[in-house]
Order: structure tokens, then C-alpha cells, then sequence
């Protein structure tokens, strides 16, 4: 993937208040774009610590819920690994 994976992004040139809906208000218009945007896998990582927003089809609740999932993840893969190191093959 390119470097400026936001070159391909389908959001340029649109309305960035889609992107960021007020409290009580859906974020499904932009959710709709990033569905069919090209770069959205490479968006969400750039943009999972963002905390408001729609970036790669997910809300700032969204990338928290991954955040947590991940960070989850990692302690029990290293909870698992007593000695903190990884056999290399
Ligand atoms: S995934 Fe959504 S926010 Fe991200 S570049 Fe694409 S359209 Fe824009």
C-alpha cells in the first residue's frame, strides 16, 4: 500500500462535519462513505488513538472497544509467556 494511503482516501472533498457528528446525531452518513472507501483498513490504524470522529468506518467508541480488545489480548498472549520471550523459528 502506498505511503499516502489518504491520497486514494474517499473523504477528501467532503463535508467534514459528516466526520464528526454532534452528540445525538448518526454517524452512519459517514460510516456509509468509509464503507466504500478504499483505504479504510490503513485509516482506522492511522487514526485508532483519535478520540472523536469517524475514521475507518468506526466511531471514537468503536476504536476504544478495539483498543481495549487489543490491549486485552496482548496481556493474556504475555500472561501466557512466563519468561516474557518468544521462541524464534
Ligand atoms: S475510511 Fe472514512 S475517514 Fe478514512 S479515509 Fe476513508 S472515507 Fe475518510
Amino acid at each position: 500500500m502506498s505511503a499516502r494511503w489518504y491520497d486514494e482516501a474517499l473523504c477528501v472533498g467532503s463535508d467534514v462535519s459528516v466526520f464528526f457528528p454532534e452528540q445525538g446525531d448518526s454517524a452512519e452518513p459517514a460510516k456509509a462513505i468509509c464503507r466504500q472507501c478504499p483505504v479504510a483498513e490503513a485509516c482506522l490504524e492511522e487514526n485508532l488513538y483519535e478520540i472523536h470522529g469517524v475514521y475507518g468506518g468506526k466511531s471514537g467508541k468503536e476504536r476504544q472497544v478495539i483498543r481495549r480488545d487489543r490491549n486485552r489480548a496482548l496481556m493474556a498472549a504475555h500472561s501466557n509467556d512466563s519468561t516474557g520471550l518468544r521462541a524464534v523459528s
